[in-house]
């Protein structure tokens, strides 16, 4: 019986992932892995998708793409508690602005641990055969955090999965990948992340504006929708554990009414830092 853990990838599909990925094809990172695991909060730019599409052309291992739904429609619907205050499932780190104009983020996020690390875990635990109660190790996951984002590593929490940073050991910054890929002629890989989310910079935020405008008004809508459902449970007398208007961007103005018309920096940088276990923004 092989008792040997398998090697996952856990693929972002953004720029650090991809290049791990590809890496591991071309042998630079061995052994090579049982497969990749993408998972979709179906939220994520078209351009993330037409590269998985391409990327799995290009692996020698094949890329599972799993999802536990539409983030952005769990993220909307709203529940009442028996003593009348409403909450959401899942959470999304929005910011904040309450009554007397303070500004602030929402504390707990859910959403990564939700709709990322969960189901690729699942299909992790499918794929290495782990049984129920399993201690020993028998998946490692390799992680896509390069070296300018050293902050973000995590051990696991599975006794029986091992995290690995093949970037890290390699000393590849996010630089380092793009030069990788365009040493070896590939394209530049898209920032992958959820449409909406506001951990974006004001230059990523600039970026999908211009060059994913679809994208852009997939956010918008999100946001307004999330508006309307908020405006919807204060006329029915509900409240919730925010007590404040809910934004994706730092100013606390609707997306739509951020001017993303110059290259001005509205305070706004890239905050994935703050997203630890390194699943989304690479
Ligand atoms: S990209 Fe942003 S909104 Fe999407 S799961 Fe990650 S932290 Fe949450």
């Amino acid at each position: 019986m092989n008792t040997e853990p398998i090697h996952i990838i856990s693929l972002g599909a953004g720029v650090q992932s991809s290049t791990m990925a590809l890496m591991a094809a071309h042998g630079e990172i061995t052994p090579m892995p049982t497969a990749a695991i993408f998972a979709d909060t179906q939220d994520e730019p078209e351009s993330v998708y037409r590269w998985l599409d391409w990327l799995e052309k290009e692996l020698p291992f094949p890329i599972h793409r799993v999802t536990r739904g539409s983030l952005s429609q769990q993220a909307l619907k709203m529940r009442t508690t028996k003593d009348g205050r409403s909450f959401t499932v899942t959470s999304i780190p929005y910011f904040t602005l309450s009554k007397n104009g303070d500004r602030g983020k929402i504390p707990h996020r859910t959403c990564t641990a939700d709709y990322k690390i969960a189901p690729i875990l699942k299909k992790a635990r499918e794929l290495g055969g782990i049984k129920r109660g399993q201690k020993t190790v028998g998946v490692i996951q390799w992680i896509g955090i390069s070296l300018d984002e050293v902050h973000r590593m995590k051990p696991s929490r599975e006794k029986w999965a091992k995290s690995r940073w093949p970037l890290i050991d390699l000393r590849m910054s996010r630089g380092d990948c793009l030069l990788w890929m365009q040493k070896h002629g590939y394209p530049q890989p898209p920032r992958s992340a959820c449409v909406y989310c506001p951990y974006h910079s004001d230059a990523e935020w600039r970026r999908l504006k211009k060059e994913e405008p679809l994208a852009f008004e997939r956010a918008l809508a999100f946001e307004r929708a999330l508006a309307f459902e908020r405006a919807c449970q204060c006329q029915k007398g509900l409240t919730d554990n925010f007590h404040s208007q809910l934004f994706l961007h730092r100013s606390c103005v609707p997306l739509d009414q951020v001017d993303f018309s110059t290259n001005e920096d509205h305070g706004q940088q890239v905050m994935f830092g703050n997203e630890c276990e390194g699943m989304c923004g690479v």
